[in-house]
Parts: C-alpha cells; structure tokens; sequence
C-alpha cells in the first residue's frame, strides 16, 4: 500500500513513516471513535488503518455503540464545544458515562497505544488497565473540532477526561486549549487515492458534466459544502453576482442534503430563494457518497471557493488545490493554513473581496494556473494522508519515550 504513494506523496515522509514502523513494528494501536461511516474521521480510518497493518503495525478500529439519547447529548456536546448554548443535566451527563462504561468491553484497552477521537468516546480513559497488560500504554485524545471558545461549563466538565491523558492532539494551533498534558498539532488530510481526489479521465469528467447538466461554455464557479450558514452560500452568491457583470460564468453550489439537521433545510430554501431563476446558478444536492462527482466537478471548474465564515479545517481547500484550481477561502479556521495568500490562493474577507479574486483568476489564465500548481505542491508537502500517519507515528514514539533527550530513528 505504501508503494502506491510512491512518486506521489513526499519521499521523506514515506522513509519516516518506514523507519518509524521499524520502531514499533508489533505493537498495538487502535483507534476509537462512534461511526463507523460518515464524517472526514471515519473516511481516513478507512485507509489509514489497513495501510499501517501492512507496515506491520497491529492496527485496529473500535467503534462505541450509544442509543439516540447518547448521540442527542454527544451533538449538543459537539455545538457547544463551538460556542453554542445549550442546556445540560446531570442525569444526561450520568449517561454519557453509562454508555462509555459498557463499551469498555467493546474496545482493546490493553493496545500499546489508544487513539481516542473526539468526546464521544473521551471518559474510556477511566478504564484504562491499572496493572498488567496495558498499564504503560499511551493514551491520546484526538480532538477534530474547533474548541477554541467552547461553553465554559461543558469544557470543564469535559477537561476533567482529557487531563487524565498523555497526550492532546488538535487540528489548528487556534483550536488548541492550555493543558497540564503533552500537547501536539496534526492538520487533517486527504487521500489522494480515493475517488474524491484520483485523477478522473476526461470521459469521466464529460459524464459527470452530462449528468448534471453543466453548461461547458462558461467559467464555471464552484463551492462544495454542506448548506450550512457558516459555509456563507449567499455570500457566494453575492460575489457571483458582482463577477457576472462582467464575465459570463455559472456558480455550482454542490452539497449534501440535511438529513439530521432541520437548520440545513431552511439555508437550502433561503438558497434557493436568493438564487431565483438565474439559469447559471446551479443547485446540486448529492447523496453522502457520491466522492467521484465532488471529484469532477472540481476538476471542471475554473475556480474554487470555500468562502466560510466560520470553519473547521476547511478540507474541499486541500481538495481543489491537489485538482491545480486555483481557490479563494474565508480567513476562518483551517483555511489560512491552507491558503498562502497570493502564493497558493487568495483569502478574502467579504462577498466583495470574493469578487475581486474571481476576476482576477478569470481574467489573468497564467497566474490561475501557476497559483494552482503552487497549491497542488502545498497540499503534496502538508495535506496528504502519508504526513498524517507519518505524525500519529511520531507523537505515539515522542510519548512512549519522552524524558529521553534524543529520537534515534
Ligand atoms: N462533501 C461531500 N459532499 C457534499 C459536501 C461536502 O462529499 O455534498 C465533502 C467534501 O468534499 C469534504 C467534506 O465533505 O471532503 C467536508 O469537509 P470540510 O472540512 O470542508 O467541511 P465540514 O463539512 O467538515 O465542515
């Protein structure tokens, strides 16, 4: 598996993820979270976890199992640790406990080292072996979210899980919380293997075009993104508009329907109703798994905008990017990380500044197409799943051998 990263993926990390496997080749790492499907987390496990067995590495995934008032609390969790106020009770706190206390059967706490993603599964460290197998194990806690301003009360209730850890990861130095533990930062990452980023055929490109009706005769504008306020889909609409005074162009907006979520519905009508009957304007909701369509319909577009607002890590970035697209995002979360600006892409700060950027990737071909090579190699060196696994390996060794004062690989 490694071999297929091979002229893809940087060298260096693929001799260190090697030499870092040499090390701990036998050992058991298992992962941990609560879904088995769905979500960025979920996707790179898929991978990551055959790929580090193959380096010898005693991988496993273990998912915890909870009842609808489990996950209730656990996404109430999730939007308070972004700043949201919601209310919680003992009783629902008592539970979240329950349901961790009887999945500690379903979960190897005796591996060398447990990654532990996010808080649904975070109170499994209190079943963390006292003696015997199991009791110098490594314990990490993976945190994926933005809790850089959470509900004060909800992240003391939460602090007292994740001190009991060795070590902390987070996605963005910003998200990061001060701790009386090992901290470390480690960006996410895409696949570039996966449908959602190999390289499509133009037969495959044209069918994707065919299916959804995209008009091939205009720059076509594209954003990939739940319909979610914070995503700003009528900010980009607005800075469509500006942009079609001037050039022809089509805006895609492509996104997953709301399932669970009562608040996507009302953004998608509002979308809707903003975009009126523009025919350039094309609405596409596409089902959870439909990674090779995303995949061409970003290799169509001439330019790609995550204009958000508010923002995790902002992966469709590092998605157009590894496509050459040049790209435009809002400077929230992950996305400066990702854009370096004038180098890689441009940030931007309003539907205006938005705008601007369109025109000038539309109307200045060169430099839309060196800025997209500059971001492809960005996301090469940075965003890959290889770096990603190349990290989990070194934060693993660097806590089962810290106090040392040398790392000799
Ligand atoms: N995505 C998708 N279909 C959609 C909308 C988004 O497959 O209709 C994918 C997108 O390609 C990316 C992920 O969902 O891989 C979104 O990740 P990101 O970090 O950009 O945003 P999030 O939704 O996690 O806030």
């Amino acid at each position: 598996m490694i071999k297929e990263y091979s002229g893809i993926a940087p060298k260096s990390d693929l001799l260190l993820i090697q030499k870092l496997c040499d090390k701990l080749k036998g050992k058991s790492f298992v992962h941990v979270n609560s879904t088995r499907e769905g979500g960025g987390v979920a996707e790179i496990l898929h991978r990551m976890i055959p790929f580090l067995q193959e380096q010898g590495i005693d991988a496993r995934w273990d998912v915890i199992e909870g009842d609808a008032d489990f996950f209730d609390f656990t996404k109430k969790t999730h939007n308070a640790l972004q700043g949201n106020r919601e209310k919680f009770t003992k009783p629902m706190w008592d539970h979240y406990y329950e349901v961790n206390r009887r999945n500690r059967r379903n979960v190897d706490l005796k591996a060398d080292c447990v990654l532990i993603h996010d808080p649904q599964p975070a109170p499994l460290i209190d079943f963390r072996p006292k003696s015997g197998r199991g009791r110098n194990n490594i314990w990490m806690w993976r945190c994926h979210i933005d809790i850089s301003n959470p509900m004060p009360s909800l992240w003391s209730q939460l602090k007292k899980h994740v001190v009991k850890y060795d070590t902390a990861i987070f996605s963005v130095p910003k998200f990061a919380k001060s701790l009386p533990i090992n901290e470390f930062i480690v960006t996410p990452s895409i696949d570039p293997l996966s449908d959602k980023n190999r390289d499509l055929s133009d037969e495959e490109i044209h069918a994707v075009g065919e299916k959804f009706n995209i008009p091939r005769d205009k720059k076509l504008i594209l954003q990939v993104s739940r319909f979610d306020k914070f995503k700003d889909p009528i900010g980009v609409i607005n800075a469509y508009k500006i942009v079609k005074k001037y050039n022809d162009c089509a805006l895609i907006l492509a996104g997953s329907p709301a399932t669970d979520d009562p608040e996507g519905e009302a953004i998608l009508n509002e979308v809707k109703e903003y975009a009126g009957n523009d025919p350039d304007i094309i609405i596409l909701l596409l089902p959870p798994d439909n990674h090779k369509e995303i995949n061409a319909l970003q290799r169509m577009s001439d330019v790609i905008l995550q204009k958000s607002i508010k923002e995790g890590f902002g992966l469709t970035v590092s998605e157009a990017m590894w496509k050459e697209k040049p790209v435009i995002g809002g400077a929230v979360g992950g996305i400066p990380l990702q854009i370096v600006h004038g180098v890689t892409g441009f940030v931007v700060y309003s539907p205006e500044g938005a705008a601007f950027r369109i025109r000038q990737y539309l109307n200045d071909p060169v430099m839309a197409r060196t800025m997209g090579q500059q971001g492809k190699e960005f996301v090469r060196n940075n965003f890959l799943l290889t770096r990603q696994i190349r990290d989990y390996l070194a934060v693993w060794y660097c806590s089962a051998n810290k106090g040392k004062h040398m790392i000799e690989l």
